[in-house]
């Protein structure tokens, strides 16, 4: 089954409409924010509900971990956004990645999955899984065009990520589904094809459309998009997704009503917000590039950026994500950091306000010369997730900053 949908008009569906309101806890006359139903439990109206649960009525409350009205209803406007079937929000994105793929895989299952992976992925795969019988297959971006080969009769997930963290790299995806997809029907396999598009997101990269069946991302980043919330999404086919649901049960993932109601507030303004990012990237980005003492600026966005074509093709937006090298190594990286006054020297992404890290004090850290050369990680390398302050405002605090490198 197809888990895409169409969306009616994605780009305002964070915000009431007509659409999906009244749906659960808005009722018409009712609040226009979505109430939080701060609750554990539900009380039946007579133990026929319990009856009525156990026999799949959709309509009936049991407990929080298995649904909850406030996290449904986020649901919902998330399925419409994202334009699949359906999604399922979580405590974080890592309890959505790993509910997600435990769903999928069997003792005896491969994953082939890109190297350049969010770190706490990359550490399950390689940590976690293969505990359970389940190998993974490691692929660099280079190697994408090349994908099927590494398809097998045992692959159940191919596993990636773009635009890449955090040098950016862009992989094809139609090239990769369609590869994937005849590797599979030569091998006698069907791998499920997951993307975590938590630096895009939908509204710069609709990954159902492109031919993905399903989609993780951190809705702690720009979904949140202020800083003060964790959560997880899981996106795809009704089927998919009611296995997902499963093990969200057994796994207890899931989400808190508060935090539901926060990310039900932020989607009001998450177009609004992505929109202004992508535009302060790509000035940022385009004054930097060029400027004394930084070597190197790597934005999707840019002409100089060596997967711009492919970008252009599958992206509406380039993203927030600029990383930048400085000349001097490590040492200027720090101090530019420790030197900025606007942008906020800290981890994560996706925020309203400009954040900033050093890949080898953070995602990289700990890696040997030859691991990070693999990666395309150097020193002097920082990453700014881009806010939506005034871009001059930023322009002037990273001038200043870079020149006391
Ligand atoms: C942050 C992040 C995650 C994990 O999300 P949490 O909400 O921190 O659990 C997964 N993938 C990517 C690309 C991320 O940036």
């Amino acid at each position: 089954m197809s888990a895409r949908r169409k969306a009616i008009n994605p780009r305002s569906l964070g915000l009431a409409t007509r659409a999906i309101h009244g749906s659960h806890v808005a009722p018409y006359q009712g609040p226009v924010t979505t109430p939080i139903a701060q609750t554990s439990t539900y009380r039946f109206q007579s133990s026929d509900d319990a009856v009525r649960y156990a026999a799949g009525d959709p309509g009936v409350y049991v407990y929080t971990r298995y649904h909850n009205p406030t996290v449904r209803e986020l649901e919902e406007r998330l399925a419409l956004i994202m334009g699949c079937e359906k999604t399922l929000v979580f405590a974080s994105g890592m309890a959505a990645i790993t509910s997600a793929i435990f769903s999928l895989v069997r003792d005896g299952d491969e994953i082939v999955s890109t190297t350049a992976l969010y770190g706490g992925t990359y550490r399950f795969f390689r940590d976690s899984l293969p505990n359970h019988g389940v190998g993974v297959r490691f692929v660099d971006h280079e190697g994408v065009p090349e994908i099927g080969r590494m398809i097998t009769r045992k692959t159940r997930i191919v596993y990636f990520e773009t635009p890449t963290n955090p040098t950016l790299a862009v992989i094809d995806i139609r090239k990769l589904v369609a590869a994937v997809r005849n590797a599979g029907r030569r091998a006698g396999a069907k791998p499920v094809i997951m993307l975590d598009n938590t630096f895009a997101t939908t509204l710069n990269q609709d990954p159902f459309s492109l031919g993905v069946d399903a989609v993780v991302e951190s809705g702690t980043k720009y979904l949140g998009g202020h800083s003060d919330l964790m959560a997880g999404v899981v996106a795809g086919s009704e089927t998919f997704i009611a296995g997902v649901h499963g093990v969200l049960k057994h796994l207890g993932g899931c989400a808190d009503p508060l935090a539901a109601f926060l990310l039900l507030r932020s989607l009001k303004t998450f177009d609004l917000r992505v929109e202004r990012q992508n535009r302060n990237a790509l000035e940022l980005a385009t004054f930097l590039e060029g400027m004394r003492g930084v070597k190197r600026v790597i934005y999707p966005g840019l002409r100089s950026h060596p997967d711009h074509r492919i970008a252009k093709k599958q992206m509406a937006g380039f993203g927030g994500m600029v990383t930048i090298e400085v000349a001097g190594g490590v040492r200027s990286a720090v101090r530019v950091c420790d030197a900025l006054r606007i942008a906020v020297n800290a981890m994560s992404l996706g925020g309203v306000e400009t954040l900033v890290s050093i890949p080898v004090y953070s995602s990289h850290i700990n890696m040997k010369p030859a691991e990070l050369k693999r990666h395309g990680v150097t020193p002097g390398m920082i990453r700014i997730s881009t806010g939506i302050e005034h871009v001059d405002d930023l322009k002037k605090d990273f001038r200043e900053a870079i020149g006391r490198r």
